[in-house]
């Protein structure tokens, strides 16, 4: 049902060239989002459209998100990357190195921020925007609002990356991810997260690493 409507709305987003369509079709991403949780673990796993606000050089940054994961990969860790970006221009960098540091906080988000927050300054991370190449997670999110960043970029949305990997981290409520949005509007309203951004190319990072990764933990 929820892939079907999916279907609809991203179909929407990609046929009409309409701002006000696009927002339309948007404002159904959210219960949308929700309605994943009860798919089927066999249904499609179908990309959103990309958040009406995010612009061309966000769709860029995004892009250099996705370089970092799939580097990440290369390197015997999961594919996620972060990138800090301040008028314009690429300042930090940072991908997943969990596997390879033994160090479970070394997602990403929170690598960027503990590796160069004392480098560049507060106010770098304060006027920057954040990129992430997923949806960060509880833990990166806090760290990103600890840092003072107002403006957070996210490539695929947490719900579709809790369907590719299913329940082998055990724990995950299927009902409702906690999202990065969510978190922002009751702790720092104020904070603006845009997402999801090139999703498909995300997704299929996603799809193409974690199913084989969940086999050799023989659970898959
Ligand atoms: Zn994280």
């Amino acid at each position: 049902m929820a892939a079907r409507l999916l279907s609809v709305v991203a179909l929407l987003a990609m046929t009409t060239p309409s701002p006000v369509l696009q927002q339309e079709a948007f404002k159904l991403h959210l219960p949308l989002v929700d309605q994943l949780a009860g798919e089927s673990p066999q249904a499609p796993v179908v990309a959103l459209p990309d958040d009406p606000d995010a612009t061309a050089a966000d769709r860029q940054f995004i892009q250099r998100s996705y370089e970092l994961a799939r580097q990440a990969v290369k390197e015997g860790n999961s594919p996620f990357g972060a990138v800090l970006v301040v008028d314009g221009k690429i300042v930090a960098e940072y991908r997943n190195s969990v596997a390879s540091s033994h160090d479970p906080t070394r997602h990403a988000e929170l690598g960027l921020i503990s590796t160069f927050y004392s480098k560049l300054g507060r106010e770098a991370f304060r006027r920057g925007t954040l990129y992430a190449s997923s949806e960060p997670c509880v833990m990166c999110i806090g760290a990103i609002l600890n840092a003072g960043v107002l403006r957070v970029v996210y490539g695929t949305t947490e719900a579709q990356f809790q369907r590719i990997i299913g329940d082998q981290f055990g724990g995950h409520d299927k009902k409702g991810s906690l999202t990065s949005r969510e978190i922002v509007a009751r702790t720092n309203p104020t904070v603006r997260v845009l997402g999801p951004v090139l999703e498909k190319e995300g997704l299929a990072i996603h799809q193409s690493y974690w199913p084989k990764v969940i086999k050799t933990w023989g659970r898959g």
